[in-house]
């Protein structure tokens, strides 16, 4: 019989849908959980939010440290340019709505967040390489936030049940995991003592060694921020009078090992009658950008489209904003390479010493480490394993599997 690990347990009861009936199914309630101790969660993005919003449901008594002075990480959004939030990092929900559902974790509460896919009827993803032009009907899988983003949806489900938990403007630098109990220090100098600590705090960050760690992180740990190639982070949103160009626009260069770069109608689906062009570019693509002034940015993209649409983007040019992630202090770069081999984020989301436990992004034993969907997972599965809600889980998966044969 070949080995099964026990994270390919909780991987299998989750495809299982098992991890959401098991608390129903079990009677399992906070009073169950075997842990009751205090948890620090440091972070406040998507998987930092998660956590803690899951260990409220369970009762237990945590706290988030912020380095920032707002919630939100790599979802924030701005709220001035248009109409409507244009998602500054995090746009589109890569996976089926009722993720959503899975985040919120709680059958009672039913959202109201409008979505919108693309369809093969309407929209259409053009490529334009070596002069040539071409169209095909969209057959893009991904899903888009009407009037509302990720951070919004964020903002109101999750939010209010941990907004009194968050503390802001503490950036830890020092874990001292050696003790009974984890000791924090901030870059002030202040301590802050948990039980159990989950590390959200983004991988790149950790690759440029600004944490210490006491002990050091184990040898697996450190060689996957040592050989992790982490892509950089760019967009672009541009104004335009008209709306001439399509829902997705791809080059050459748009999906290679290096990175990706794309335009796309930002405005898909949005109420407003704004034209709003987005440029998205991650890795290498993203780099040629951040290399650029503002001025030079411009002028390559409306040269391009220039190009592709005979001249029209410059004459229907309103204003444009970017935003760079790499200049971001505490994200510095996008996120972990689509190309990564996948033992990159299984190592970092396991657990140290049963006191440190890592959640976020590229933390996680899902396929796919670019996701704010695979965020909240890998949250849940952190919140499981301290609680010791995994075990159950795992016995669980196994009885089935056994069953399944
Ligand atoms: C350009 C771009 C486009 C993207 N597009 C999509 C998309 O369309 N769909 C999608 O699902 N995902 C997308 N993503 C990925 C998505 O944004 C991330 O996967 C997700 O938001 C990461 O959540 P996280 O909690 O792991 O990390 P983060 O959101 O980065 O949260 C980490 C938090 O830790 C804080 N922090 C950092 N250092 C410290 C410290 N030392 N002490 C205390 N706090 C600290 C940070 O301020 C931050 O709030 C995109 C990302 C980028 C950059």
């Amino acid at each position: 019989m070949a080995k099964i690990t026990r994270r390919d347990f909780i991987r299998m009861s989750s495809v299982l849908g098992l991890s959401t009936a098991l608390p129903a199914l079990s009677g399992c309630s906070a009073a169950d959980d075997e842990f009751e101790g205090k948890v620090l969660i440091i972070g406040a993005g998507a998987a930092g939010m998660s956590a803690g919003y899951l260990l409220a449901q369970r009762g237990i008594d945590f706290e988030i440290l912020e380095a920032n002075t707002v919630y939100g990480g790599r979802f924030r959004v701005n709220k001035t340019f248009t109409d409507f939030p244009i998602p500054l990092g995090a746009e589109w929900l890569h996976v089926e709505p009722e993720m959503l559902d899975e985040i919120i974790n709680d059958e009672t509460v039913e959202h109201d967040i409008e979505l919108i896919s693309y369809s093969p009827e309407k929209d259409v993803d053009a490529h334009y390489e070596d002069g040539e032009y071409s169209e095909e009907p969209s057959q893009d899988g991904d899903i888009k936030f009407i009037g509302s983003s990720w951070f919004d949806f964020y903002d109101e489900y999750i939010v209010p049940s941990i907004r009194e938990k968050i503390r802001y403007n503490i950036e830890i630098v020092d874990i001292d995991y050696s003790g009974n109990q984890v000791q924090l220090t901030d870059k002030n100098g202040n301590g802050y003592t948990a039980d159990k600590v989950v590390i959200s705090i983004p991988m790149k960050i950790l690759q440029d060694g600004d944490v210490a760690f006491t002990p050091a992180l184990p040898q697996g740990k450190q060689d996957a921020l040592d050989e992790a190639v982490i892509w950089s982070g760019f967009k672009g949103f541009f104004e335009f009078s008209e709306r001439f160009f399509p829902s997705a626009l791809s080059f050459a260069d748009s999906g290679t090992t290096d990175g990706q770069r794309l335009f796309y109608d930002a405005s898909h689906g949005q109420q407003g009658d704004k034209h709003i062009l987005g440029v998205f570019s991650v890795g290498a693509q993203a780099e040629r950008y951040q290399a650029m002034s503002d001025e030079q940015f411009k002028a390559s993209v409306l040269g391009e489209l220039d190009e592709v649409f005979d001249g029209i983007a410059s004459q229907t040019y309103i204003k444009h904003m970017s935003q760079n992630w790499n200049n971001e202090p505490f994200a510095r770069a996008a996120y972990l390479a689509d190309s990564s081999p996948r033992w990159i984020s299984d190592e970092m989301a396991t657990s140290v010493d049963n006191k440190l436990y890592f959640a976020g992004t590229s933390y996680t034993s899902f396929w796919d480490w670019s996701s704010v969907h695979t965020a909240a997972r890998s949250a849940r599965e952190a919140v499981d394993e301290l609680t010791g809600q995994d075990n159950l889980l795992a016995f669980t998966a196994f009885i089935t599997f056994l069953t399944a044969r």
